[in-house]
């Protein structure tokens, strides 16, 4: 289809969008991988596929590169339908976690690969190059072989590689996973400076709630096949619908409860007020509060309850405490934390605002 493709290294500043609809997979008979997954994806957008291994994250990313075809469902980009499209017509760019590089090719080769393969012209072909080099701060290094560059470099010419075709749509695959935390953190910011310099429609699917939480414009969690919430990851970290999302994306204290005959939600800590959480009497009601929202207090009042220090863990900036009240435990984050006594009691808030009602 003409609109979709200026062959690779043309010049459409289009940016895509991705509608996918009802798309199921089972690579085995009554095994689905992926329950009807709809998801649309806006262009320019940064979006990320999070959740735990094995829960469809690749197997969805493979089906919107082409490299697996899907049993039904349908996916758009910029509205033209592509499901049965071959990988190479959709203008869609892969990097992977291992960066499949050639390792005889030297970075040059490697950058080059497709645009060669579309036939571009040698200095067209040079020009891309460099400035896929200079995007992931690599020029100086084309005459290189591969096997010479660390894993850091190395993933960085296959981010090159990924570019140098002016795709559609730009696809990763835990692309961060084989380096060491300190690299990471600077790849998360190199990366998502890219995207937005390109103006780049993106999705990048990884385990790493950290990674998706500081990078995603928008994430989906997602969990065997199905997707919970899509959400900004502030909304998403502050506002999780159910217990699933809660827990993936941080730690989260949940308490349980029952609406009494006067509509009050009713706990093992007593009475709480709790904002949004109303209910029929006798209905059974849990929420959840993260450990940073829960607040020392000086006095009691409403929503303040006594519980006792049974632990610590301190690791300079905050410290992770924990509590037991009524036989529940529960854990508190402080930052810049004071000197605390295991054993003695303290008193502790629970804003009516940081309850949230889990469906
Ligand atoms: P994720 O990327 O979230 O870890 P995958 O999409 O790789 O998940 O895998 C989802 C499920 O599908 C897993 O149970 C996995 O074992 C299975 N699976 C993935 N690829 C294949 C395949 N080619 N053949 C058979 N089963 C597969
Ligand atoms: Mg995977």
């Amino acid at each position: 289809d003409e609109r979709l493709a200026p062959a690779p290294g043309g010049k459409s500043d289009k940016m895509t969008s991705v509608e996918i609809k009802g798309i199921t997979k089972s690579y085995q008979p009554g095994v689905p991988v992926l329950k009807p997954i709809d998801l649309a994806i806006k262009p320019g957008e940064l979006f990320f596929l999070l959740g735990p291994s094995g829960c469809g994250k690749s197997t969805l990313l493979r089906i919107l590169a082409g490299l697996v075809e899907p049993d039904s469902g349908s996916i758009r980009f910029n509205d033209v339908e592509i499901t049965r499209l071959p990988p190479e017509k959709r203008r869609a760019a892969m990097v992977f976690q291992n960066y499949a590089l050639w390792p005889h090719l030297s970075v040059f080769e490697n950058v080059a690969f497709g645009l060669r393969a579309a036939g571009e012209k040698k200095a067209e072909i040079e020009r891309e190059v460099q400035t896929a080099l200079e995007l992931v701060r690599m020029d100086g290094y084309a005459g290189r072989k591969i096997p010479s560059l660390s894993g850091g470099q190395q993933q960085r010419v296959a981010l090159a590689r990924a570019l140098a075709v002016k795709p559609a749509l730009l696809l990763l695959d835990e692309p961060l996973s084989n380096l060491d935390a300190r690299l990471r953190d600077t790849m998360r910011r190199e990366i998502r400076r890219i995207c937005k310099e390109r103006k780049l429609t993106a999705i990048y699917v990884t385990h790493d709630r950290k990674e998706a939480l500081s990078m995603a414009d928008r994430l989906a969690v997602m969990d065997q096949g199905v997707i919970r919430q899509i959400d900004t990851p502030e909304k998403a970290y502050n506002a999780p619908r159910e217990k699933f999302v809660a827990s993936f994306l941080g730690d989260a204290n949940f308490i349980g409860g029952q609406i009494d005959s006067a509509g009050r939600w009713q706990t093992a800590f007593g009475p709480l007020d709790a904002d949004g959480i109303s209910g029929t009497p006798g209905e059974t009601v849990t929420a959840m509060i993260r450990p940073e929202r829960i607040r020392f207090s000086d006095a009691p009042g409403n929503n303040v309850i006594e519980a006792r220090l049974t632990g610590r863990s301190f690791t300079g900036e905050s410290c992770e405490w924990e509590f037991e009240a009524a036989g529940e435990k529960f854990t508190v984050i402080e930052s810049a934390p004071p000197e605390r006594t295991p054993g003695r009691n303290y008193l502790l808030h629970f804003p009516a605002g940081h309850l949230i009602r889990m469906r």
